[in-house]
């Protein structure tokens, strides 16, 4: 008999709401994916139990387990029977009765939960595909909504009986019409089958368990952290040693090195100028032209300066750009009123600063045997502006 197959349609049912056991360990699992993948997308397999039928209104699920597929992917379809699904029910054998079914979670992080148009149409397939399609939608604010279809085929069979008059007739010469047959009379049948497939879905009615989120403050502490900073990968490891290079290995050539050469000889310095060198040494690693020095510690000061600079400059192109700046100021723009002594005449004062500057910083700097690459880079610029 011939087949006629109408197109899919996807309607709810809203006679009953089915409910959906979200038991303690699944909660907990929900809850570390979220706090885990907090801006993005996550889905997986959910593992769940049936029972109770949705005639009598009594159906309900109870989830057993997830098995996270897939970050960072908007599409929620997830491919049942993968092997990855194979092999994580063959390492978990409570999964492997048959009695076990499988649906689908994915997560609208900061979004909302809610069945988005993608969601819709991923579910018309999936519970096209199956004869129950279950899926979980959560958001990391622990709002959820799910929804279970049931396949509804319909078929009809269609008899048809068709009654026909028949009349043929030819017209000739003259416009004189021939009569060939009159009201020749038939039965004709016409029988088929149509074949309807209604996607029916019920919003289910949630049971979660409370589950105590211990780090939730610490999350949304590291959350707000990550989005302030601009530069994440820069500092995304936890080895502040490794973060700096890290940070200098961004932004520094190859071939300019690290090690600061100890020069041979210190040109002679001025007895009073001693008090320019070293406010100016203040004002460099500081970063300020308006620090007090009076009370400046500048042993304390070089041995934090890697910490500081790190906090301070999230992106390194903002380190560059002021240390020269800084460099420029004091050591060019500002030279000539610095070394403002008769004693001074005719000399480089960029230059005579600049090495005084270096002299007094290494001086410091190695007596107290501080390591720290802003220091070895301070230096190093020292000396490319004796050299300009
Ligand atoms: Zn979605």
């Amino acid at each position: 008999m011939e087949e006629k197959k109408l197109n899919i349609e996807v309607i709810e049912n809203s006679s009953f709401k089915p409910e959906l056991i979200i038991p303690k360990n699944v909660e907990e699992k929900i809850r570390y994916l979220c706090n885990q993948v907090h801006d993005r997308e996550w889905s997986g397999t959910l593992f769940y139990t049936a029972e109770g039928s949705f005639e009598e209104k009594t159906f309900k699920a109870t989830c057993l387990d997830i098995c996270v597929m897939d970050i960072g992917n908007t599409v929620t379809t997830v491919v049942t029977d993968s092997p990855d699904i194979v092999t994580y029910r063959i390492d978990h054998p409570e999964l492997l009765n048959g009695t076990v079914y499988e649906g689908i979670v994915h997560s609208h992080h900061n979004m909302g939960a809610f069945f988005s148009q993608t969601d819709v149409v991923a579910l018309k397939e999936d519970g096209n595909d199956r004869n129950h399609a279950l899926s979980l939608v959560v958001d990391n604010r622990g709002k959820y909504v799910a929804r279970i279809t049931r396949k509804i085929n319909k078929e009809t069979q269609v008899h048809q009986a068709v009654e026909t008059n028949t009349t043929s007739y030819y017209d000739t010469f003259n416009s004189k019409r021939v009569s060939l047959e009159d009201n020749i009379h038939s039965t004709k049948t016409n029988d088929f089958v149509e074949k309807e497939i209604i996607i029916e879905y019920f919003n289910m009615e949630i049971n979660k368990a409370t589950v105590e989120d211990r780090f939730e403050e610490l999350a949304t502490r590291l959350r707000n952290l990550s989005t302030k900073t601009t530069t994440k990968k820069v500092f995304d490891k936890t080895n502040y040693e490794g973060n700096l290079y890290r940070w200098y290995a961004d932004y520094k050539d190859d071939d300019r090195t690290y090690e600061v050469p100890k020069k041979e000889s210190k040109p002679v310095r001025l007895k009073n100028t001693d008090n320019v060198i070293r406010n100016l040494a203040i004002q460099l690693v500081t970063g300020s032209v308006l620090v007090g020095t009076n009370n400046f510690d500048m042993v304390k000061w070089l041995s934090k300066i890697d910490t500081y600079y790190a906090t301070r400059f999230k992106n390194p192109k903002d380190y560059e750009v002021w240390m020269d700046t800084i460099m420029s100021y004091l050591f060019i723009d500002n030279a000539e009123a610095q070394v403002d002594d008769k004693e001074l005449k005719d000399i480089d004062e960029t230059r005579y600063l600049c090495e005084h500057v270096y002299d007094y910083i290494w001086d410091i700097y190695a007596e107290h045997n501080i390591q720290s690459k802003i220091v070895d880079d301070i230096l190093d610029r020292l000396l490319d502006f004796c050299t300009l």
